[in-house]
């Protein structure tokens, strides 16, 4: 087991690729505090499945644009699960638009949501990281934040930004022997690829070298790895888990 008594933190952890974070980390022995917006009974559901593989779960119903939740979620994790050792800023949203058609409050809530919330949580986490002498953080952005895309200057605005933040932050606390890593997801189906047609799928496996879009267990599997100490000498990277869509 990878991450044995340690205790972990997802942000948006009720469905789609936080809900397989959970699931790995608890497989892989940790103790598991997750966030969610709405899924209650989704939330209750992955609980109750963690608790019964034998470790602890804390579900914590929160917007990830509250700071002051944030600095709630690190004391609770602390109180009640007594430790905070690994962290991944899953939580995002997308609200797709041409930038003609796109509002003020279209633009600012994927900020907020996804920018935002990766510092809110991560402000608030960084100080028990830093006492403590370790610590891991991945922060999950996009390839949107990489390459751009059409349609998403809002989304690939905040996933770009937070592989900047990554970076920053990795060369700010590698002397106290935290590492801060990204994970770059391509088309992963989940709830948030509902929008699309069936048709744009089936053009787009064409253009995905490894010809399928991408499973949450693909990005499980990336954030497994640079959670664990195989990758202790990995910091401020960025990992694509894309098929070879946006091979570079
Ligand atoms: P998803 O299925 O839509 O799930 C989103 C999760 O985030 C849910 O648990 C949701 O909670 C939570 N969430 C949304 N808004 C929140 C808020 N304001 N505060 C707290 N939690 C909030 O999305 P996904 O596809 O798993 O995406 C997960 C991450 O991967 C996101 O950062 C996304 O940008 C990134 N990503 C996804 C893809 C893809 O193709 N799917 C590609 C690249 C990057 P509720 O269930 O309560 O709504």
């Amino acid at each position: 087991m990878l991450f044995k008594d340690k205790v972990a933190i997802v942000t948006g952890g009720s469905r789609g690729i936080g809900r397989s974070l959970v699931l790995m980390l608890a497989e892989e022995g940790a103790d598991v505090a997750f966030t969610y917006a709405k899924s209650v009974q989704e939330a209750e559901a992955l609980s109750a499945q963690v608790k019964q593989s034998g470790r602890r779960a804390l579900a914590l119903q929160m917007d990830a644009a509250d700071f002051d939740k944030a600095k709630e979620l690190i004391e609770e994790v602390k109180a009640g699960l007594g430790r905070l050792d690994l962290l991944v800023n899953n939580a995002g949203i997308i609200k797709d638009k041409a930038l003609m058609m796109m509002t003020k409050e279209d633009w600012l809530s994927v900020i907020d949501t996804n920018l935002n919330g990766t510092f809110n949580v991560t402000r608030n986490a960084i100080v028990t990281f830093l006492k403590q002498k370790s610590g891991a953080i991945v922060n999950i952005t996009s390839v949107s934040g990489v390459a751009g895309m059409s349609r998403q200057t809002n989304y690939a605005a905040s996933k770009a930004g937070i592989i900047g933040f990554t970076k920053s932050l990795a060369r700010e606390v590698a002397p106290y022997n935290i590492r801060v890593n990204a994970v770059a997801p391509g088309f992963i189906e989940t709830d948030m690829l509902a929008g699309l047609k069936e048709e744009f799928k089936e053009e787009l496996k064409k253009r995905i070298p490894l010809s399928r879009l991408g499973r949450v267990e693909d990005v499980a599997g990336a954030v497994k790895f640079l959670l664990s100490d195989a990758a202790g000498f990995i910091t401020g990277q960025t990992i694509i888990v894309d098929g070879g869509l946006f091979i570079q």
